[in-house]
């Protein structure tokens, strides 16, 4: 679509980033780009009626407050331990190397409220799915998730299995 080559046009490619081996999406060019920004944090306002949109540390926050915003959506971070003020809950997963821990606030939604989760990129979907749980325990109702781009070779979708998923790119 119109939508996903604008996308694709503004999102840069950095070698050997963060490790060796590792082809990383550098999505700041698009964040720099006010007429695709604009296109995208509309298309993904669009997608669903929610009462919270959730975004994930720390590209997600970037998305999701102006989806938010657009969507007359209360925003929810989910942020990695330690970071939080309040009484948290918390989800641990594994990474390639260790494993990492997010939280979110205890009272964060209100009793079934509906929530769209937004990140960036959506590669193993470890973090979507660690996230998925934490709303789920909080109270609230997982509409959908959605992100800029999936790495459609690590196979994130299969781990999220069960929750509707919005890619705007797919590589
Ligand atoms: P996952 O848990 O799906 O393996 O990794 C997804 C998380 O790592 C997301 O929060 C995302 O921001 C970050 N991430 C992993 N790979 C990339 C990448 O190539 N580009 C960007 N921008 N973020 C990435």
């Amino acid at each position: 679509t119109e939508l996903s080559k604008m996308i694709l046009d503004k999102i840069r490619d950095v070698p050997d980033y963060p490790k060796p081996g590792v082809l990383f999406k550098d999505i700041t060019p698009l964040l720099a780009d006010p007429v695709t920004m604009a296109a995208v944090v509309d298309e993904l306002a669009g997608l669903h009626q929610v009462d919270k949109i959730v975004g994930i540390e720390a590209r997600g926050f970037i998305l999701a407050a102006p989806v938010a915003y657009r969507a007359a959506a209360g925003f929810v971070p989910v942020r990695k331990k330690g970071k939080l003020p309040a009484e948290t809950l918390e989800e641990s997963y594994d990474l390639e190397y260790g494993s990492a821990t997010i939280e979110v606030h205890r009272d964060a939604f209100a009793p079934g409220d509906r929530v769209l989760i937004v990140d960036d990129v959506l590669a193993t979907g470890g973090t979507a799915k660690a996230t998925v749980d934490l709303v789920q325990r909080a109270g609230a109702r997982v509409v959908a998730i959605a992100v800029l781009m999936e790495l459609g070779f690590l196979k994130g979708r299969d781990r999220v299995e069960g929750v509707e998923l919005h890619s705007l790119v797919i590589v």
